[in-house]
């Protein structure tokens, strides 16, 4: 008579043969990394096919942008702005569809597109403000939110030169102050009136 575990499988030579735990679970590891990057890598191109690139001039004054930021000491944003960024002028599907918050850039994090919107180009003041506006951007590339990012640029404007003294008149300084009040209330609360920058 034939053993009972056999007739249940229990020593069949097919699951001898079958891979050992550890081996199962670095398939698995592996069949879901090359699933994460091959979506990863399918979503960022859909986002490029959808959006035109910025021109070769633009793409200088971004570099010259860079350089202000690199001279100020942020490197590992300089080096998301460099290397992690793909520069485009026109919105993606994706920014069409969820909308951006502001008029000057935005960023498509973790895929690295950053899309430029004209008023990058022909608002900023001049490269200390699109530095600023890039600033912002680069927080996101790194990962931080809405609220850190304009946290940080309205703390280290100052390392940049972005001053209230010489910039608290033009359009951007004024909106980037509006959204940073609306998010970070608390940086306005300084001075003798209790209404001043905390971060000047
Ligand atoms: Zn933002």
């Amino acid at each position: 008579m034939e053993p009972v575990a056999e007739r249940f499988g229990v020593s069949s030579p097919a699951t001898s043969r079958a891979p050992a735990p550890s081996r199962r679970l670095r398939n698995r590891v592996a069949f879901v990394t090359v699933t994460i990057v091959f979506a990863c890598f399918a979503w960022s191109r859909s986002l490029l096919m959808t959006s035109t690139p910025i021109e070769a001039d633009q793409l200088a004054v971004v570099m010259r942008s860079v350089d202000i930021l690199e001279h100020a000491g942020f490197s590992k944003e300089v080096f998301a702005l460099r290397y992690l960024a793909n520069y485009r002028a026109t919105d993606n599907w994706w920014n069409i569809h969820v909308g951006h918050s502001q008029a000057y850039a935005a960023t498509n994090f973790p895929l690295g597109v950053v899309t430029l919107y004209e008023p990058f180009f022909l608002v900023a003041a001049d490269d200390t403000e699109r530095a600023a506006i890039l600033l912002h951007e680069a927080e996101h590339l790194l990962g931080a939110g809405e609220t850190a990012a304009l946290e940080t640029t309205w703390r280290q404007k100052s390392r940049l030169g972005w001053t209230e003294e010489q910039y608290g008149e033009t359009k951007v300084w004024k909106n980037t102050r509006e959204w940073t009040i609306a998010d970070v209330p608390s940086l306005f609360h300084c001075g003798a009136d209790g209404e001043g920058d905390c971060a000047p």
